[in-house]
């Protein structure tokens, strides 16, 4: 190809994204999508300098506003979190857990943490596994013991475990780390924190999923309930770009201040803080009817799910209390499987394991799960009744077998009632819209 002909390449497969995404239902329970405001701060000239370090003590010049505007998102993040320090740095959620385990542990430290099967994340993962936590940090992890039947984390077997390596002499787990991929229901922070402290653990909650919710008063306040620290991604439930944040304790302020730069991000992408604070003014706006809205719509998705014949996890708890929910379609096909049917048919979500998964000797190429997440499709303004119809969808294409390009033409009548972004102060520009700014 000659060089015009990959950069016209390039921009036509972008607006062919943006035309497919207009067209289609969200349910990756990772994703969301920023307001026009948000994607104006990441296209400013901030996306092309350099600060490193703490505000007002930056290693280069030109900082002026750049400093002001990190300041102002600060101050939001700890307003949002309750929090008495927030480090807005980190460019992703898995760059704020290397910040954390870099001021908390030394190598061969225990941190105990969800496994992947039971909803952790990659970044607490083993080194056998490549996981972030044994591969970065040489860390060793202990698995929480998990209670599929409620989906939550076993507080009486975890206890036992611990006082089992107590007994033992074994080494006690330096790092605790609640949160999760897979967070339908509240962690019991409040039941193990003070039961981890008398062993000399800092608690840390991993806020990535969740973290839009908390922000919005629904599913749990970490802070409160006495964790160190808590880590998060700002763009799953949250409004933001895509980036990382951290909040604590003020005790732990210059630990995680160092732990962050110069130990882990070099410049840290100054227009997603200008995009974090935009999205950090919205969620003070709306993130209280927002997020209300959301469990609304994860839990009616959920229970027209069950009611058409669906095995939807968590049913003894109602499902789910935030914007995940989990289905077993492992009597149906293969969650890779189901994934690929729906995306034909412009429903978008992805396979998920199932805590039970490795038992049966399915792996993530071959899981039982598929996983959703609505908060996208709730910015987008979509209510319960339109959980209805997604649910409905899905039942005619899994379960019906009904022709898919069928439902996919009726996916994208849908979808043309769903085009603005709510729960933001500008909402002219529609929400896929392509934005050209070459003349
Ligand atoms: C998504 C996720 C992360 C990583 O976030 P990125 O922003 O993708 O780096 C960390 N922890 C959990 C529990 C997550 O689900």
């Amino acid at each position: 190809m000659k060089s015009i002909e990959y950069y016209n390449k390039v921009f036509s497969l972008l607006e062919e994204h943006h035309r497919w995404f207009q067209q289609s239902i969200p349910l990756i329970a990772s994703e969301n999508v920023p307001s026009p405001a948000v994607r104006e701060a990441i296209a400013s000239d901030f996306g092309n300098r350099y600060a490193e370090g703490f505000p007002r003590e930056r290693v280069y010049a030109g900082c002026r506003y750049i400093d002001e505007v990190e300041l102002l998102c600060m101050e939001m993040a700890r307003s949002l979190f309750g929090a008495e320090y927030a480090d807005v740095r980190p460019v992703s959620g898995v760059n704020a857990n290397i910040a954390v385990y870099t001021a908390f542990t030394q190598p061969n430290d225990i941190m105990m943490a969800l496994s992947i099967a039971s909803g952790g994340h990659i970044s607490f993962g083993k080194k056998q596994f490549s996981g972030t936590a044994g591969s970065v940090k040489n860390l060793e992890i202990e698995y929480f013991p998990f209670d599929y039947e409620v989906m939550n984390i076993d507080v009486e077997a975890t206890k036992t475990k611990i006082l089992e390596r107590v007994k033992a002499n074994q080494p006690l787990p330096k790092l605790v780390m609640f949160g999760g991929s897979v967070l339908p229901f509240p962690h019991p922070v409040k039941e193990l924190t003070e039961f981890f402290r008398q062993y000399g653990s800092t608690i840390c909650y991993d806020a990535a999923h969740v973290a839009g919710l908390i922000a919005g008063g629904q599913l749990q306040d970490p802070i409160k309930e006495g964790v160190d620290v808590m880590t998060l991604s700002t763009h799953k439930t949250l409004f933001g770009p895509q980036g990382g944040a951290i909040l604590s304790k003020a005790e732990h302020q210059e630990a995680l201040k160092k732990a962050v730069f110069p130990a882990t991000v070099s410049n840290h992408h100054l227009h997603h803080v200008a995009g974090k604070a935009i999205a950090f003014a919205e969620m003070l706006e709306f993130g209280r009817e927002y997020a209300k809205q959301v469990v609304a719509n994860s839990q009616a998705l959920a229970q027209e799910l069950c009611n058409k014949g669906f095995n939807v996890l968590g049913k003894k708890k109602g499902f789910t209390k935030s914007h995940v929910l989990i289905v077993d379609v492992s009597e149906i096909a293969y969650g890779s499987e189901i994934e690929r049917l729906l995306e034909n048919s412009n429903i978008i979500l992805n396979r998920n394991l199932l805590p039970y998964d490795i038992k049966f000797g399915r792996h993530f190429d071959t899981t039982g799960g598929i996983r959703m997440g609505v908060q996208e499709c709730t910015r987008l303004g979509m209510k319960t009744g339109e959980m209805k119809q997604i649910a409905e969808f899905i039942e005619r294409l899994v379960l019906k077998k009904e022709n898919p390009d069928k439902i996919r033409r009726e996916v994208t009548e849908f979808r043309k009632g769903f085009q603005k972004i709510h729960y933001a102060f500008e909402t002219a520009t529609e929400a896929y819209e392509y934005v050209k700014i070459r003349s």
